[in-house]
């Protein structure tokens, strides 16, 4: 068996012992004699999972108590609805940071919903950096505020946590959640789909501070309630219950590798020899300014697009695949999450070097 680097923007790679863990519970996990697939999610087993899982990652993430953690599906792209139905709470106006693809996506589906005030844009530095405190327009009666910390195409990433005062931050948090210690009180809602940094596609994560849930818009689904779900413990209906069991053997096997203190340490290493690599060579370009470089999704072109299918096509022949970058901006993107091995990295930035050479 040969395993490659997958450096794939999402589904992710995941780590290799997790995996293994889940390959010898298959069948039967621990004594119950059935698969994860095959349990009721109101059995005493699933139940068991459910609440390891919450708590291993409420102890990950240092979550205080009045935060509700809540297992869902629909992915990153329904909290762009259910946000503002769950946080508009009367109010008309809501803030919204643009710094990118993701951000643009959670703004149009906001507008649907509320008078939408465009708190920050880099659009004319084409998304290349992180706007600075000091830039964002926050209007002080706005039902919260919304912001990408990590765009997961252009590669950017916000070095500092907004100060919105009183009014609730929101973050879109898909691509960076665990990847290093984050202040959980300092925000309203987090959500993070999970196919990046949590585990398999098919749950997604919403952390939200319980003074915002109830109050939902007119005409809101049930489904689409945060109050309902964490009424129902996440099991209003069935939730995806294998995905909910990966992502907690994930949430363990983090806290076994040292927690997100540990990540972080690991995750900087990572990005900072390869964006050396790339600024070291007038062969290879990353667009982002140094201090809103992300430090999960590593865009760079060459300097030669026509060799970008070639560059491709070697790298892939090495185990070192999906490095295409995102079709909206062209040339490769790395991403490098949790699970990307350091090795992965070592064994990109070995390949860079000998292509350069060899095509520069
Ligand atoms: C991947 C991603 C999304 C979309 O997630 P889905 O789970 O596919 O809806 C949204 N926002 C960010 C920042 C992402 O990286």
């Amino acid at each position: 068996m040969t395993r490659i680097y997958n450096f794939s923007a999402g589904p992710a790679m995941l780590p290799e012992a997790v995996l293994r863990q889940a390959q010898d519970e298959m069948l039967d996990w621990q004594g119950s004699g059935m698969s994860v697939m095959e349990m009721s999610h109101r059995g005493k087993e699933f139940m068991s999972i459910a609440e390891q899982a919450e708590a291993d990652l409420r102890q990950l993430m240092a979550i205080p108590d009045n935060y509700k953690v809540l297992f869902l599906q629909g992915g990153a792209s329904s909290q762009f609805a259910m946000v503002p139905m769950n946080l508009l709470r009367g109010k008309q106006g809501a803030d919204y940071v643009n710094t990118g693809s993701w951000s643009k996506k959670a703004i149009a589906e906001a507008k649907r919903y509320c008078q939408l005030n465009l708190a920050a844009t880099t659009e004319d530095s084409t998304f290349t950096r992180a706007p600075a405190q000091s830039e964002l327009k926050l209007d002080p009666d706005a039902a919260y505020v919304h912001y990408t910390p990590n765009e997961t195409i252009g590669g950017v990433e916000f070095n500092y946590i907004p100060d919105t005062g009183d009014v609730p931050l929101v973050a879109d948090m898909s691509s960076t959640i665990l990847s290093r210690p984050m202040d959980v009180s300092k925000f309203g809602v987090i959500y993070a789909g999970s196919q990046k940094n949590i585990g398999p596609a098919g749950l997604t994560v919403v952390i939200v501070r319980d003074d915002l849930i109830g109050q939902t818009l007119d005409g809101t689904p049930t489904m689409f309630d945060y109050a309902a779900h964490a009424e129902a413990g996440s099991m209003y209906n069935t939730p995806p219950t294998y995905a909910w069991y990966l992502a907690g053997l994930v949430f363990a096997h983090l806290k076994q590798q040292g927690g997100l203190e540990a990540m972080a340490q690991i995750n900087r290493n990572k990005a900072m020899k390869l964006y050396a690599a790339i600024d070291n060579s007038d062969f290879y370009a990353n667009p982002v300014e140094p201090e809103s470089r992300s430090w999960m999704n590593v865009p760079f072109t060459l300097a030669n697009a026509e060799l970008d299918a070639e560059f491709l096509k070697q790298a892939s022949a090495r185990g070192l695949q999906t490095l295409k970058g995102h079709r909206s901006v062209g040339g490769m993107r790395a991403s490098i999450y949790n699970a990307m091995p350091e090795a992965g990295v070592d064994a990109l930035i070995e390949f860079m070097a000998e292509f350069e050479r060899k095509h520069g």
